[in-house]
């Protein structure tokens, strides 16, 4: 039976009218003043034929306006691919032709990009201001949402591949807000600051949340950390999202014991933290939410709690309410706790598949368990682990070696900003591990130094056996580390 329920943003509209929804530089409105924008857009977006069904694609940047565009197009019924808006011209153009997307709306700040596009995509290209000045047609809003029906459409960040167009569902978004407020709890003040990008699945969740909680966001258009702190510190904050590079700087700069007793936490994810990095936030009274989750599973999967964060440091917690983990083998056996292998992920918020590619969900969606390509492990009393991705993995004289460790040991020497690990192959051990270190500009450490760092602190078959000394690291248009990037400069560097 299908599940249906009533317009998101009407509904909240209906319930909590005069409660504010956004606060965006100096403006703030309320849900009936975003549903009331919201509704407008939907009619001016009408004029271009964009009804339930058709698709849309946004280039957008954290603004209030992004907002009621992207609740105006949920609203139509319309699938919404959010492109990442730093990718370059090239990769936009790739996953615009991907998502076959009808028309593209975007944001002046991004009219280079656009303009080189404009000569291939062979669809309507509307910019934001011109749509704005759009007469107001009469909108069909979808008065009800079924759960299974695609709403939004977000591309993989292209860590280990080309980045895959992942179908999220009202179900998927339904779910995850749910299952983060059975997790957090929830108050009626409860305001989450959101400096993370919306075209990504931690900003976007955010949004859902503020729908769905009737809950207020603080919008900030970048993440500059000093203003993170002062909205922190004068605005009442409950959450906010980061990733851990935005938790270092806001961390650089904290005193100890200066956080509100009001704020309740930094929900942590998108990727691997060092736990030096923890365990300084623990000492400073920063209270962290360390997460797992990917774009395919609609933001959080699984959650640790603060109150864990020491005695079970480093690790992502558990599956959040209705959700599910196992971990298996090659074999795809399931293993027992303590045992190391890939991450099966099960529950509501699992994507359905990616955009046209049915070989490539039915390769990773098998019997309802959604194969992750992350390695981790449950510890004894059903904590997770995430150590890597299986394709980074390194195996040395038949020792598995998970890059992440070795990066989280090397940043946590204070004259390293970033470090990267990859395998370097060895006629003896098969591979070895080799490092990428960026170190601060006035360090004068060497090789040697940083090795026999590792060596206190990692076994030695983990200490790299190379280290070069670069500018900067590989990173995607979400600042995570290429490491297949990496292998290449390591080929480079061996001939
Ligand atoms: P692609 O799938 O295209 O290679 P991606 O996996 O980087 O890109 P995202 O969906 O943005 O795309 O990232 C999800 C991934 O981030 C997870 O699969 C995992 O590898 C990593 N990740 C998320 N949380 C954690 C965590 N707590 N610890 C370690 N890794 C994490
Ligand atoms: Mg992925």
């Amino acid at each position: 039976m299908k599940q249906i329920v009533p317009n998101w943003l009407k509904k909240r509209a209906e319930l909590t009218p005069n409660r504010i929804a956004i606060m965006f530089e100096d403006e703030t409105y309320t849900f009936k003043q975003v549903f009331e924008s919201a509704k407008k857009i939907a009619g001016q977006l009408t004029n271009f034929g964009l009804e339930k069904g058709s698709s849309a694609a946004v280039l957008i940047s954290n603004h209030a306006d992004s907002v009621m565009i992207l609740y105006a197009l949920q609203m139509l019924g319309v699938r919404t691919v959010i492109l990442n808006n730093r990718l370059t011209s090239k990769e936009l153009l790739w996953q615009l032709e991907d998502s076959k997307a009808e028309i593209l709306l975007y944001e002046n700040a991004f009219v280079e990009k656009i303009s080189t596009i404009k000569n291939t995509y062979q669809h309507v290209v509307v910019e934001k201001e011109a749509l704005f000045k759009e007469k107001i047609a009469n909108a069909v809003l979808q008065e009800e949402y079924d759960l299974d029906d695609v709403t939004t459409i977000m591309y993989t960040s292209g860590t280990t591949g080309n980045p895959k167009g992942v179908l999220q569902t009202f179900g998927n978004h339904w779910w995850s807000a749910t299952a983060s407020a059975l997790n957090l709890g929830l108050s009626d003040s409860e305001r989450w600051l959101c400096a993370v990008p919306i075209f990504h699945i931690s900003g976007y969740s955010i949004l859902m949340r503020s729908l769905i909680y009737g809950m207020t966001i603080i919008l900030h258009h970048s993440f500059k950390e000093k203003d993170a702190i002062e909205e922190i510190l004068s605005n009442s904050v409950t959450m906010m999202s980061v990733v851990s590079t935005m938790l270092m700087k806001i961390n650089d700069l904290l005193e100890v014991g200066q956080l509100p007793e009001s704020f309740r936490g930094m929900l942590l994810g998108g990727g691997p933290a060092p736990l030096s990095l923890l365990e300084d936030c623990k000492r400073k009274g920063i209270p962290v939410y360390q997460s797992y989750g990917m774009t395919e599973t609609a933001s959080q999967f699984a959650t640790l709690a603060p109150e864990y964060s020491i005695e079970k440091l480093g690790s992502a917690g558990k599956a959040l309410f209705p959700n599910q983990i196992k971990i298996i083998d090659e074999a795809e056996t399931e293993l027992a706790n303590g045992s190391e292998g890939e991450i099966l992920v099960k529950g509501p918020n699992v994507t359905p598949g990616y955009l046209n590619r049915e070989q490539e969900t039915s390769k990773k969606m098998k019997n309802g368990w959604f194969h992750t390509g992350d390695i981790g492990y449950l510890d004894g009393d059903g904590f997770l682990y995430v150590l890597d991705r299986r394709s980074d993995l390194i195996i040395s004289g038949g020792e598995n070696i998970y890059p992440a460790e070795i990066e989280s040991v090397l940043v946590s020497h204070e004259d390293v900003v970033e470090a990267g690990i990859v395998g370097m192959d060895h006629p003896s051990w098969g591979q070895v591990p080799a490092a990428f270190v960026v170190k601060k500009k006035e360090s004068t450490i060497s090789e040697n130094d940083l090795k026999e760092y590792c060596m206190e602190r990692l076994a030695k078959y983990k200490v790299p056996k190379l280290i070069t000394f670069v500018e900067e690291l590989p990173r995607n248009a979400s600042r995570k580390l290429l490491r297949k990037d990496l292998r290449e400069w390591l080929k480079r560097e061996l001939t």
